[in-house]
C-alpha cells in the first residue's frame, strides 16, 4: 500500500495573466487514481499560521493569508496570489508534513503536490509561495516526531530557500544536487551542495548522487529524509539543463528508495520541477516517481 496525501485544495484555478502550469496537481490526482487499490489517500489540514510563521516572516504569513500580496513579490512568485492560491499555499505544507507523519508510520509516503524550495522568509520565488521543506522540517523537530531531518532535494534548481531557512539548525541537514548554471543565479549555502555541468546524463548523475549523498546520510544518521523530487532534471524539460532519460529518472527513486529502505530510514517525498508543453506528460512523470518510491519500500 501506497500512502499519498492530496486536498482538493491543491487544485487551485489559474489565477489570471499565469505562466505556471496550473492543472498539474489535478493531473497527478488523476494518473494516482488510476492506480486504484495500491494507494492509500490522506487529505491534510492546512498548516497551522503560527507553523508557517516559525519559518517565515509574520507580515509575509499575513499578506498570503489576506491574498494580498505586493507587487514586487508577486512578481518574484511568478503569479499572483489569488484566495485560492492563499488556500493552496497554507493546505501544502500541511500536506508534506501530514507525508513526513505516514512515512514515520509506514516507511514511505508522498504528497502529490509541495517541493516549494525557492521561498524564503520574506517573500516567495520562483512559483514557490510558502516553503512545506523547511515548514515540514522545522515542526516535525519542535513538535519531536523525529531527532533530525535531512532534506535531500534532487530538483534540478537549488533549494536555496530551503538551504537559507533552514541554515545553522543542528537537527536540520539540507543537501541540493542541481545545474550550477540554472536558477538561482545567486546560490544559498545547503550543508552540502552539488553543482552539476550542463547536459549531464543518466550514468554520471545517478554516480555523483550516490558517491555524494551516501557520506552525508551515513554521517547524519536522519531519522526522518524530505525528498523534493523534481522531475525537471529530465533532458526534455524547458527549464532543466541536464539530460536525465526516463529511464534515469525511475533509476534516481530506485536509489533513492534503496539507499533509505537499506538504513531504515522513513522517507516522505513532495513534487517539485516539471516545466513543458505537455501537462500529462510531465505529471506522469511525477506519478511514476511516486510509485517507483512507493514499491522501492514495498
Ligand atoms: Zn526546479
Amino acid at each position: 500500500m501506497i500512502h499519498v496525501v492530496h486536498h482538493p485544495d491543491y487544485v487551485a484555478p489559474a489565477p489570471a495573466r499565469s505562466t505556471y502550469r496550473w492543472n498539474k496537481n489535478g493531473l497527478i490526482r488523476d494518473l494516482l487514481r488510476d492506480e486504484g487499490e495500491r494507494l492509500c489517500w490522506h487529505e491534510p489540514e492546512p498548516m497551522p499560521a503560527r507553523w508557517l510563521e516559525a519559518v517565515h516572516d509574520a507580515d509575509y504569513v499575513a499578506e498570503v493569508l489576506a491574498a494580498d500580496v505586493p507587487a514586487a513579490k508577486t512578481r518574484r512568485i511568478g503569479f499572483p496570489v489569488t484566495e485560492a492560491v492563499a488556500r493552496r499555499a497554507a493546505v501544502v505544507p500541511g500536506g508534506t508534513w501530514l507525508a513526513a507523519k505516514l512515512a514515520l508510520e509506514h516507511g514511505f509516503a508522498a504528497n502529490t503536490a509541495g517541493g516549494s524550495h525557492h521561498a524564503l522568509a520574506d517573500t516567495g520565488a520562483g512559483f514557490c509561495v510558502f516553503n512545506d521543506l523547511a515548514i515540514a522540517a522545522n515542526r516535525l523537530v519542535e513538535e519531536g516526531a523525529v531527532g533530525r531531518v535531512l532534506v535531500v532535494d534532487c530538483d534540478v534548481h537549488q533549494g536555496d530557500g530551503t538551504a537559507a531557512l533552514l541554515a545553522g539548525r543542528a537537527e536540520i541537514t539540507t543537501y541540493s544536487i542541481h545545474a550550477e548554471k540554472n536558477f538561482p543565479v545567486r546560490k544559498a549555502r545547503s550543508t552540502l551542495d552539488v553543482g552539476l555541468a550542463d547536459g549531464i546524463g543518466d550514468e554520471e548523475y545517478l554516480a555523483t548522487l550516490e558517491r555524494t549523498l551516501v557520506p552525508l546520510l551515513d554521517e547524519v544518521a536522519p531519522g526522518l529524509v524530505l525528498y523534493q523530487a523534481g522531475v525537471d532534471p529530465f533532458v526534455g524539460d524547458k527549464l532543466g539543463r541536464l539530460a536525465l532519460t526516463r529511464e534515469g529518472l525511475v533509476e534516481r527513486e530506485r536509489l533513492i528508495a534503496r539507499l533509505m529502505r537499506a538504513r531504515g530510514v522513513p522517507l516522505a517525498s513532495t513534487v517539485g520541477g516539471g516545466y513543458g508543453d505537455d501537462a500529462v506528460e510531465i505529471a506522469q512523470r511525477h506519478v511514476t516517481a511516486v510509485m517507483t518510491l512507493g514499491e522501492g519500500f514495498a
